[in-house]
Protein backbone atom coordinates (compact mmCIF):
# COMPACT_ATOMS: atom_id res chain seq x y z
CA UNK A 1 0.00 0.00 0.00
CA UNK A 2 1.18 3.49 -0.51
CA UNK A 3 1.32 5.74 2.04
CA UNK A 4 -0.01 9.46 1.12
CA UNK A 5 1.78 12.38 3.55
CA UNK A 6 -0.72 14.83 2.33
CA UNK A 7 -2.82 15.90 5.14
CA UNK A 8 -6.47 16.83 3.91
CA UNK A 9 -6.68 20.26 3.01
CA UNK A 10 -9.44 21.60 5.06
CA UNK A 11 -10.52 25.37 3.60
CA UNK A 12 -9.94 28.09 6.03
CA UNK A 13 -13.01 28.81 7.56
CA UNK A 14 -15.07 25.76 6.21
CA UNK A 15 -17.89 26.38 8.88
CA UNK A 16 -17.71 29.80 9.43
CA UNK A 17 -20.70 32.39 8.03
CA UNK A 18 -18.16 35.26 7.45
CA UNK A 19 -14.63 34.19 5.90
CA UNK A 20 -12.18 37.19 5.15
CA UNK A 21 -9.20 35.63 4.27
CA UNK A 22 -5.90 37.90 3.78
CA UNK A 23 -8.08 40.43 2.67
CA UNK A 24 -6.81 43.92 1.09
CA UNK A 25 -8.67 47.15 -0.41
CA UNK A 26 -6.01 49.57 -2.09
CA UNK A 27 -7.79 52.95 -2.91
CA UNK A 28 -5.78 55.08 -5.38
CA UNK A 29 -6.19 58.53 -4.84
CA UNK A 30 -4.14 60.08 -7.66
CA UNK A 31 -1.13 58.53 -7.70
CA UNK A 32 -1.07 57.72 -3.96
CA UNK A 33 -1.86 53.92 -2.97
CA UNK A 34 -3.69 53.95 0.55
CA UNK A 35 -3.80 50.27 2.09
CA UNK A 36 -7.28 50.15 3.61
CA UNK A 37 -7.02 46.84 4.31
CA UNK A 38 -3.47 45.05 4.34
CA UNK A 39 -4.12 41.01 4.75
CA UNK A 40 -7.39 41.42 6.83
CA UNK A 41 -8.38 37.73 8.36
CA UNK A 42 -11.67 37.40 10.24
CA UNK A 43 -13.96 34.47 11.02
CA UNK A 44 -17.76 35.28 12.05
CA UNK A 45 -19.91 31.94 13.08
CA UNK A 46 -23.37 31.99 12.48
CA UNK A 47 -25.46 33.70 15.08
CA UNK A 48 -22.45 35.45 16.92
CA UNK A 49 -22.06 39.08 17.99
CA UNK A 50 -18.87 40.48 17.31
CA UNK A 51 -17.80 44.41 18.06
CA UNK A 52 -15.15 45.55 15.77
CA UNK A 53 -12.85 48.32 17.26
CA UNK A 54 -10.13 50.57 16.01
CA UNK A 55 -8.95 54.17 15.66
CA UNK A 56 -10.24 56.25 13.07
CA UNK A 57 -8.50 55.22 9.87
CA UNK A 58 -8.06 51.75 10.47
CA UNK A 59 -10.21 50.24 8.17
CA UNK A 60 -13.37 49.51 9.98
CA UNK A 61 -16.35 51.30 7.49
CA UNK A 62 -13.51 49.59 4.56
CA UNK A 63 -14.13 46.25 6.06
CA UNK A 64 -17.90 46.71 6.37
CA UNK A 65 -18.70 48.12 2.85
CA UNK A 66 -16.65 45.24 1.28
CA UNK A 67 -18.98 42.88 3.77
CA UNK A 68 -22.41 44.25 2.81
CA UNK A 69 -21.53 44.13 -0.56
CA UNK A 70 -21.04 48.16 -1.40
CA UNK A 71 -17.47 47.75 -2.66
CA UNK A 72 -15.06 45.14 -3.84
CA UNK A 73 -11.63 43.89 -2.30
CA UNK A 74 -8.57 44.40 -4.37
CA UNK A 75 -7.55 40.71 -3.20
CA UNK A 76 -8.08 37.93 -0.52
CA UNK A 77 -11.01 36.55 -0.34
CA UNK A 78 -14.20 37.02 1.22
CA UNK A 79 -17.61 34.92 1.41
CA UNK A 80 -20.53 35.46 3.53
CA UNK A 81 -22.92 32.53 3.75
CA UNK A 82 -21.41 30.95 0.85
CA UNK A 83 -21.44 34.00 -1.46
CA UNK A 84 -17.94 34.86 -2.74
CA UNK A 85 -17.64 38.52 -2.65
CA UNK A 86 -15.04 38.88 -4.97
CA UNK A 87 -16.85 37.41 -8.00
CA UNK A 88 -20.47 38.66 -7.63
CA UNK A 89 -22.32 39.49 -10.97
CA UNK A 90 -24.27 42.70 -10.71
CA UNK A 91 -27.33 40.86 -9.76
CA UNK A 92 -26.32 38.71 -7.47
CA UNK A 93 -24.96 41.14 -5.36
CA UNK A 94 -28.45 42.87 -5.48
CA UNK A 95 -30.17 39.63 -4.22
CA UNK A 96 -27.28 39.34 -1.71
CA UNK A 97 -27.99 43.00 -0.10
CA UNK A 98 -31.34 42.58 -0.33
CA UNK A 99 -31.84 39.01 1.33
CA UNK A 100 -28.82 37.95 3.20
CA UNK A 101 -27.60 41.27 5.18
CA UNK A 102 -29.03 44.01 6.44
CA UNK A 103 -27.05 47.13 7.68
CA UNK A 104 -27.76 50.30 9.95
CA UNK A 105 -24.87 53.70 9.40
CA UNK A 106 -23.80 55.89 11.39
CA UNK A 107 -25.65 58.85 9.53
CA UNK A 108 -29.32 58.53 10.64
CA UNK A 109 -30.54 60.13 7.51
CA UNK A 110 -29.16 57.67 5.63
CA UNK A 111 -31.03 54.50 6.66
CA UNK A 112 -34.68 55.82 6.40
CA UNK A 113 -36.43 57.36 3.90
CA UNK A 114 -38.10 60.37 4.76
CA UNK A 115 -41.22 60.92 3.07
CA UNK A 116 -41.96 57.51 4.05
CA UNK A 117 -43.57 56.55 7.97
CA UNK A 118 -41.85 54.07 10.11
CA UNK A 119 -43.78 51.34 8.73
CA UNK A 120 -43.42 51.91 5.23
CA UNK A 121 -39.94 52.25 5.71
CA UNK A 122 -40.04 48.78 7.00
CA UNK A 123 -41.86 47.36 4.42
CA UNK A 124 -40.08 48.72 1.69
CA UNK A 125 -37.08 46.27 1.41
CA UNK A 126 -39.81 43.43 1.56
CA UNK A 127 -41.46 44.87 -1.55
CA UNK A 128 -38.52 44.62 -3.28
CA UNK A 129 -38.33 40.99 -2.25
CA UNK A 130 -41.64 40.04 -3.46
CA UNK A 131 -43.31 39.86 -0.74
CA UNK A 132 -47.28 40.09 -0.34
CA UNK A 133 -48.83 43.34 1.47
CA UNK A 134 -50.42 41.20 4.15
CA UNK A 135 -47.34 39.38 5.24
CA UNK A 136 -45.24 42.96 4.77
CA UNK A 137 -47.28 44.74 7.10
CA UNK A 138 -47.77 42.31 9.92
CA UNK A 139 -43.96 41.61 10.02
CA UNK A 140 -43.29 45.50 9.42
CA UNK A 141 -45.52 46.07 12.76
CA UNK A 142 -43.47 42.64 14.77
CA UNK A 143 -40.64 43.92 13.90
CA UNK A 144 -40.85 47.57 15.01
CA UNK A 145 -42.94 46.17 18.26
CA UNK A 146 -39.61 43.90 19.15
CA UNK A 147 -37.67 47.59 18.13
CA UNK A 148 -40.20 49.08 21.01
CA UNK A 149 -40.89 51.16 18.16
CA UNK A 150 -44.52 49.92 17.20
CA UNK A 151 -46.36 52.57 19.05
CA UNK A 152 -44.58 55.47 16.41
CA UNK A 153 -45.35 53.25 13.26
CA UNK A 154 -46.89 56.35 11.89
CA UNK A 155 -44.09 58.89 12.19
CA UNK A 156 -41.54 59.87 9.53
CA UNK A 157 -38.08 59.87 10.38
CA UNK A 158 -38.12 63.67 11.04
CA UNK A 159 -40.59 62.93 13.60
CA UNK A 160 -38.14 60.95 15.86
CA UNK A 161 -35.24 61.20 17.85
CA UNK A 162 -32.08 59.70 16.29
CA UNK A 163 -32.26 56.74 18.59
CA UNK A 164 -35.69 56.21 17.39
CA UNK A 165 -34.33 56.66 13.86
CA UNK A 166 -31.81 54.27 14.26
CA UNK A 167 -34.47 51.50 16.20
CA UNK A 168 -36.41 52.07 13.09
CA UNK A 169 -33.52 51.54 10.83
CA UNK A 170 -32.65 48.15 12.42
CA UNK A 171 -36.35 47.11 11.97
CA UNK A 172 -35.73 47.74 7.85
CA UNK A 173 -32.25 46.16 8.01
CA UNK A 174 -33.94 42.79 9.72
CA UNK A 175 -36.92 42.96 6.96
CA UNK A 176 -35.79 40.21 4.95
CA UNK A 177 -34.61 38.12 7.85
CA UNK A 178 -30.87 38.19 6.95
CA UNK A 179 -28.30 35.69 8.54
CA UNK A 180 -26.22 38.89 9.36
CA UNK A 181 -26.49 42.43 10.51
CA UNK A 182 -23.55 44.91 10.01
CA UNK A 183 -23.71 48.15 12.03
CA UNK A 184 -21.16 50.96 11.52
CA UNK A 185 -20.90 52.86 14.43
CA UNK A 186 -24.57 53.04 14.89
CA UNK A 187 -24.66 54.96 18.56
CA UNK A 188 -21.91 57.38 16.88
CA UNK A 189 -24.20 60.49 17.17
CA UNK A 190 -26.33 59.39 20.15
CA UNK A 191 -26.26 60.33 23.50
CA UNK A 192 -24.89 57.36 25.60
CA UNK A 193 -28.55 56.63 27.17
CA UNK A 194 -30.11 56.98 23.74
CA UNK A 195 -26.83 54.37 22.55
CA UNK A 196 -27.87 52.17 25.44
CA UNK A 197 -31.10 51.81 23.77
CA UNK A 198 -30.16 51.03 20.03
CA UNK A 199 -27.60 48.89 21.25
CA UNK A 200 -29.80 46.98 23.27
CA UNK A 201 -31.77 46.37 20.13
CA UNK A 202 -29.18 45.03 18.37
CA UNK A 203 -28.42 42.29 20.61
CA UNK A 204 -32.42 41.69 21.00
CA UNK A 205 -31.73 40.94 16.47
CA UNK A 206 -28.71 38.33 18.04
CA UNK A 207 -30.37 36.64 20.74
CA UNK A 208 -34.12 36.59 19.40
CA UNK A 209 -33.92 36.20 15.78
CA UNK A 210 -30.70 34.93 15.57
CA UNK A 211 -29.05 37.30 12.92
CA UNK A 212 -24.72 37.50 13.66
CA UNK A 213 -24.25 40.69 14.44
CA UNK A 214 -21.28 42.31 13.42
CA UNK A 215 -20.93 46.24 15.02
CA UNK A 216 -18.26 49.04 14.39
CA UNK A 217 -18.37 50.87 17.57
CA UNK A 218 -15.75 53.65 19.53
CA UNK A 219 -18.16 52.85 22.69
CA UNK A 220 -15.87 50.84 24.70
CA UNK A 221 -18.90 50.78 26.99
CA UNK A 222 -21.01 48.91 24.09
CA UNK A 223 -17.92 46.79 23.38
CA UNK A 224 -18.10 45.36 26.98
CA UNK A 225 -21.11 43.77 26.23
CA UNK A 226 -20.53 41.42 23.27
CA UNK A 227 -19.12 37.26 23.72
CA UNK A 228 -15.71 38.87 21.11
CA UNK A 229 -14.54 42.32 20.24
CA UNK A 230 -11.77 42.31 17.38
CA UNK A 231 -9.66 45.47 17.04
CA UNK A 232 -8.08 46.23 13.81
CA UNK A 233 -4.83 48.04 13.72
CA UNK A 234 -3.28 49.29 9.94
CA UNK A 235 -5.85 47.20 8.05
CA UNK A 236 -5.50 44.01 10.14
CA UNK A 237 -7.24 42.77 13.18
CA UNK A 238 -4.54 42.80 15.91
CA UNK A 239 -6.62 40.98 19.02
CA UNK A 240 -9.67 40.21 20.67
CA UNK A 241 -11.61 40.11 23.71
CA UNK A 242 -13.00 37.69 24.58
CA UNK A 243 -15.81 37.42 27.18
CA UNK A 244 -17.52 34.02 28.95
CA UNK A 245 -19.84 34.11 31.79
CA UNK A 246 -18.68 31.63 35.15
CA UNK A 247 -21.20 30.98 37.38
CA UNK A 248 -18.90 31.06 40.75
CA UNK A 249 -18.96 29.20 44.13
CA UNK A 250 -21.34 31.27 45.67
CA UNK A 251 -23.96 30.99 42.52
CA UNK A 252 -22.54 34.69 41.13
CA UNK A 253 -22.81 34.97 37.41
CA UNK A 254 -19.21 36.62 36.32
CA UNK A 255 -17.96 37.97 33.02
CA UNK A 256 -13.92 36.85 32.38
CA UNK A 257 -12.40 39.20 29.70
CA UNK A 258 -9.33 37.64 28.21
CA UNK A 259 -7.59 39.62 25.51
CA UNK A 260 -5.89 37.09 22.73
CA UNK A 261 -3.40 38.07 20.14
CA UNK A 262 -4.47 37.24 16.72
CA UNK A 263 -2.20 34.74 14.98
CA UNK A 264 -2.79 34.96 11.46
CA UNK A 265 -2.25 32.11 9.01
CA UNK A 266 1.28 32.76 8.27
CA UNK A 267 1.96 32.70 11.87
CA UNK A 268 2.35 36.07 12.16
CA UNK A 269 0.60 38.49 15.67
CA UNK A 270 0.83 41.95 17.02
CA UNK A 271 2.89 42.28 20.29
CA UNK A 272 0.64 44.75 21.87
CA UNK A 273 2.39 48.67 22.14
CA UNK A 274 2.88 48.53 26.12
CA UNK A 275 4.40 45.25 25.96
CA UNK A 276 6.37 46.08 23.46
CA UNK A 277 7.43 49.47 25.52
CA UNK A 278 7.98 47.44 28.50
CA UNK A 279 10.14 44.96 27.62
CA UNK A 280 11.95 47.18 24.98
CA UNK A 281 10.79 44.81 22.24
CA UNK A 282 11.90 45.94 18.71
CA UNK A 283 13.31 45.03 15.55
CA UNK A 284 14.05 41.24 16.71
CA UNK A 285 12.98 39.19 19.86
CA UNK A 286 14.31 35.78 20.71
CA UNK A 287 11.62 32.93 21.08
CA UNK A 288 11.83 29.89 22.82
CA UNK A 289 9.65 27.05 22.73
CA UNK A 290 8.04 25.50 26.26
CA UNK A 291 6.03 22.23 26.56
CA UNK A 292 2.68 24.73 26.70
CA UNK A 293 4.08 28.35 25.77
CA UNK A 294 6.35 30.40 23.96
CA UNK A 295 8.74 32.89 25.75
CA UNK A 296 9.75 35.90 23.78
CA UNK A 297 13.02 37.85 25.33
CA UNK A 298 14.13 41.03 23.79
CA UNK A 299 17.28 41.09 21.58
CA UNK A 300 20.33 40.92 23.94
CA UNK A 301 18.83 39.46 26.91
CA UNK A 302 21.70 36.92 28.70
CA UNK A 303 20.38 33.37 27.19
CA UNK A 304 20.40 31.38 30.22
CA UNK A 305 20.77 27.80 28.33
CA UNK A 306 18.56 25.50 30.62
CA UNK A 307 20.30 22.72 32.67
CA UNK A 308 19.76 19.11 30.94
CA UNK A 309 17.15 17.30 33.35
CA UNK A 310 19.85 15.17 34.44
CA UNK A 311 22.14 17.46 35.41
CA UNK A 312 23.58 18.53 38.58
CA UNK A 313 23.51 22.04 38.97
CA UNK A 314 27.06 23.42 39.72
CA UNK A 315 27.02 26.75 41.66
CA UNK A 316 28.87 29.26 39.84
CA UNK A 317 31.75 30.49 42.81
CA UNK A 318 31.52 33.80 41.36
CA UNK A 319 27.96 34.52 40.90
CA UNK A 320 26.66 32.61 44.09
CA UNK A 321 29.36 35.17 46.36
CA UNK A 322 27.58 38.21 44.22
CA UNK A 323 24.22 36.95 43.13
CA UNK A 324 22.52 39.22 40.59
CA UNK A 325 19.43 41.35 41.12
CA UNK A 326 16.22 40.11 39.48
CA UNK A 327 14.88 42.35 37.35
CA UNK A 328 11.10 41.80 36.53
CA UNK A 329 9.07 44.53 34.06
CA UNK A 330 5.78 45.76 35.79
CA UNK A 331 3.33 43.07 34.80
CA UNK A 332 1.34 44.12 31.73
CA UNK A 333 -2.03 45.25 32.11
CA UNK A 334 -4.75 42.67 31.76
CA UNK A 335 -8.45 43.23 31.04
CA UNK A 336 -9.99 41.99 33.68
CA UNK A 337 -8.00 43.11 36.48
CA UNK A 338 -6.88 39.97 37.19
CA UNK A 339 -2.76 39.48 38.21
CA UNK A 340 -0.84 38.78 35.07
CA UNK A 341 1.06 35.72 34.38
CA UNK A 342 3.85 35.32 36.46
CA UNK A 343 7.53 35.08 34.25
CA UNK A 344 8.70 31.44 34.63
CA UNK A 345 12.06 32.54 34.11
CA UNK A 346 14.20 34.93 35.89
CA UNK A 347 14.99 37.52 33.00
CA UNK A 348 11.77 40.25 31.52
CA UNK A 349 9.66 38.11 28.60
CA UNK A 350 6.54 37.61 27.70
CA UNK A 351 5.18 34.09 27.41
CA UNK A 352 2.39 32.84 25.04
CA UNK A 353 -0.31 30.06 25.34
CA UNK A 354 -3.00 29.26 23.29
CA UNK A 355 -6.31 29.84 23.78
CA UNK A 356 -9.18 27.56 24.35
CA UNK A 357 -12.30 27.20 22.45
CA UNK A 358 -14.20 30.20 21.56
CA UNK A 359 -17.69 30.16 23.52
CA UNK A 360 -20.40 28.68 20.59
CA UNK A 361 -23.58 31.49 19.99
CA UNK A 362 -25.70 28.54 21.48
CA UNK A 363 -24.21 28.69 24.77
CA UNK A 364 -24.61 32.78 24.76
CA UNK A 365 -28.41 32.34 23.90
CA UNK A 366 -31.18 33.13 25.75
CA UNK A 367 -35.00 33.80 25.69
CA UNK A 368 -37.82 35.63 26.97
CA UNK A 369 -37.87 38.59 24.36
CA UNK A 370 -40.84 39.71 21.95
CA UNK A 371 -38.90 38.48 19.24
CA UNK A 372 -38.83 35.21 20.67
CA UNK A 373 -41.19 34.07 18.54
CA UNK A 374 -41.00 35.37 15.31
CA UNK A 375 -38.11 33.41 14.38
CA UNK A 376 -40.90 30.86 13.46
CA UNK A 377 -43.93 32.22 11.94
CA UNK A 378 -46.09 30.77 9.17
CA UNK A 379 -43.78 31.28 6.18
CA UNK A 380 -40.67 29.30 7.14
CA UNK A 381 -41.34 25.58 6.90
CA UNK A 382 -41.62 24.03 10.66
CA UNK A 383 -38.43 23.51 12.09
CA UNK A 384 -36.75 25.22 8.93
CA UNK A 385 -33.81 27.96 10.22
CA UNK A 386 -35.64 31.14 8.88
CA UNK A 387 -32.37 32.59 8.06
CA UNK A 388 -31.24 30.29 5.78
CA UNK A 389 -31.35 32.36 2.31
CA UNK A 390 -34.30 31.91 0.49
CA UNK A 391 -32.17 32.47 -2.16
CA UNK A 392 -28.70 29.87 -2.49
CA UNK A 393 -25.45 31.59 -3.08
CA UNK A 394 -24.90 31.38 -7.01
CA UNK A 395 -21.45 29.15 -5.67
CA UNK A 396 -24.51 26.31 -5.13
CA UNK A 397 -26.99 25.50 -7.90
CA UNK A 398 -29.30 27.85 -8.78
CA UNK A 399 -32.06 28.31 -10.93
CA UNK A 400 -31.72 30.35 -13.73
CA UNK A 401 -33.45 33.21 -13.98
CA UNK A 402 -33.66 34.36 -10.26
CA UNK A 403 -35.18 38.08 -11.01
CA UNK A 404 -33.81 41.15 -10.39
CA UNK A 405 -35.64 43.74 -9.45
CA UNK A 406 -33.73 46.61 -9.53
CA UNK A 407 -33.34 49.38 -7.91
CA UNK A 408 -31.72 49.52 -4.48
CA UNK A 409 -33.07 49.45 -1.03
P1 LIG B 1 -12.31 53.66 9.75
O1 LIG B 1 -13.73 53.34 9.41
O2 LIG B 1 -11.64 52.64 10.61
O3 LIG B 1 -12.16 55.03 10.33
P2 LIG B 1 -11.90 53.61 6.87
O4 LIG B 1 -12.17 52.22 6.49
O5 LIG B 1 -12.95 54.61 6.61
O6 LIG B 1 -11.43 53.65 8.41
O7 LIG B 1 -10.56 54.10 6.14
C1 LIG B 1 -9.36 53.35 6.11
C2 LIG B 1 -8.34 54.10 5.26
O8 LIG B 1 -8.75 54.11 3.91
C3 LIG B 1 -8.15 55.54 5.65
O9 LIG B 1 -6.82 55.88 5.47
C4 LIG B 1 -9.04 56.27 4.67
O10 LIG B 1 -8.56 57.57 4.45
C5 LIG B 1 -8.91 55.42 3.44
N1 LIG B 1 -10.13 55.46 2.61
C6 LIG B 1 -11.35 55.04 2.96
N2 LIG B 1 -12.24 55.18 1.95
C7 LIG B 1 -11.53 55.72 0.91
C8 LIG B 1 -11.87 56.12 -0.43
N3 LIG B 1 -13.10 55.96 -0.91
N4 LIG B 1 -10.89 56.63 -1.18
C9 LIG B 1 -9.63 56.77 -0.72
N5 LIG B 1 -9.24 56.42 0.52
C10 LIG B 1 -10.17 55.90 1.34
MG1 LIG C 1 -15.50 54.38 9.76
Amino acid sequence: MTETLTAPTVEYGADALIVCDNLVRIYQVENIEVQALQGLDLLVEAGEMVAIVGQSGSGKSTLLNVLSGLDVPTAGAARVAGWDLLRMSHADRLTYRRTVVGFVWQQTGRNLLPYLNARENVMLPMAFAGIGSTTRRKRANELLDAMNMGHMANRRPGQLSGGEQQRVAIAVALANRPQVLFADEPTGELDSATGDDVFEALRAANRDLGAAVVVVTHDSTVSGQVQRTVAIRDGRTSSEVVRRTRITAEGVTEVIAEEYAVLDRAGRMQLPKEYRKTLGLKDRVRLELEPDHIGVWADGTPHRPKPHPTAIPQPNPVEAANPPPIVRPPAPPTTDGSPAFPAPSDAPHLHFQAAPERPSPEQQASAGHPLAGMAHEAEAPEGANPYTPRVPPPTASRPKGTPDEGGEQ
